[in-house]
């Protein structure tokens, strides 16, 4: 468990330790019995932050979208009945001023409101008044990452300090089995700039089908990432909002109880020898890579003085067929493998055109 997450977390834990679901809740806070009911049924398995959305951003029209500022009153009752602290997503500086003045413990940006400067300088505003406040940013809808890291620089050039991010993957439009997908690069990348924001996944969101969203999270574990958040709802097939990917409390336990955590031990000395010889291998890649662009231009520069264009389909197609076999029997991945030779021959591409441009500018 980082360290970041047990300090944006700390006022509400009393010195416990924090599971690995972190928080859980229904997408949206419906009734106050639905609500209450929940809370409950979490509050026994341990968990100690709840999540409902009372304001609902949603994609297309027409949806349920949030019973409104009724479900503060809820969330104070969860709060007070069960002990557990109240999470809720805000998208303007009303709903801010409205979840804060009711003693909402956290509030989460959601995907639709992060790329959104001005609901941010908006929140911020109000956020002036309780900089305490453990802000939650989830990842824009598409895979943005100076949109997301700009949220975060947003809300602490207005002194607000306690930052999580959640990752909850992004949109797609071709076919995939996921409702968003992980895309875990931009995660590693917000990471790599921002190395003391916790980060937290939503498998929820990113799965989008009940039966996946257990798999999810032990990725997201075993890629190292700090919590999870996760929907639950006492009656997900009732539920008014993303009900094919709520679980039901019991659910919720038994995937809890399944979940393998991995220690987080200093790197041993195998290890370290194995990574010498990662290491060694991505030198020897890096200079073949180097070769191989030289020898790109080389192609290019004959391409020029014969006046050929740089593109020519039938070898691309050609080259592309005869990589991928050769990968495949050695048991490399075809996707994988088509993906790398695409990325290197338009690195080539890119290469020759540029030399042709340069020998314009010469001539002109
Ligand atoms: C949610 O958490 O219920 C939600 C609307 O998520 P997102 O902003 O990730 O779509
Ligand atoms: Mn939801």
């Amino acid at each position: 468990m980082n360290q970041n997450l047990k300090t944006f977390l700390s006022p509400f834990m009393y010195g416990k330790e924090i599971p690995s679901v972190a928080i859980a809740g229904p997408c949206s806070a419906e009734t106050e019995e639905q609500t209450l009911a929940t809370a409950q049924a979490l509050a026994k398995i341990g968990i100690p932050v709840f999540r409902a959305g009372i304001w609902k951003p949603r994609t297309r029209p027409g949806c349920f979208e949030g019973v409104g500022a009724i479900g503060l009153k809820w969330l104070r009752r969860v709060k007070a009945e069960t002990g557990i602290a109240v999470a809720t997503e805000v998208a303007t500086g009303l709903h801010a001023k409205m979840a804060l003045r009711h003693g909402i413990d956290i509030i989460w940006i959601g995907a639709r409101t992060t790329a959104n400067p001005f609901a941010l300088n908006e929140i911020a505003e109000i956020l002036k008044e309780y900089p305490e406040t453990p802000v939650m940013i989830k990842n824009p809808v598409g895979p943005d990452i100076d949109a997301w890291t700009g949220a975060f620089e947003r809300l602490r050039r207005a002194g607000i300090h306690r930052l999580a991010a959640v990752h909850r993957g992004f949109s797609h439009f071709s076919p995939s089995p996921y409702r968003n997908n992980p895309e875990w690069s931009v995660a590693f990348e917000l990471r790599r700039r921002h190395p003391d924001l916790p980060l937290i996944v939503d498998p929820s969101h990113i799965a989008g089908k009940r039966e996946l969203v257990g798999p999810m999270a032990q990725v997201a574990l075993d890629l190292g990432f700090d919590g999870l958040m996760i929907e639950s709802h006492i009656c997900p097939d009732c539920a008014w909002s993303d009900k094919q990917q709520q679980l039901t409390p019991d659910q919720l336990a038994d995937l809890c109880a399944k979940l393998k955590i991995r220690e987080d031990d200093a790197p041993s000395r195998e290890l370290d020898i194995l990574r010498d010889h990662i290491d060694l291998i991505d030198n020897s890649l890096i200079d073949l890579l180097r070769q191989r662009m030289e020898a790109a231009e080389n192609i290019g520069v004959y391409k020029r003085h014969h006046e050929m264009p740089v593109l020519q389909e039938g070898r691309y197609r050609d080259l592309m067929e005869k990589r991928i076999a050769q990968s495949t029997a050695l048991g490399l991945s075809e996707t994988f493998m088509r993906r790398l030779f695409q990325t290197i021959h338009a690195e080539s591409v890119r290469l020759q055109l540029l030399n042709d441009n340069e020998c314009d500018g010469v001539q002109s």
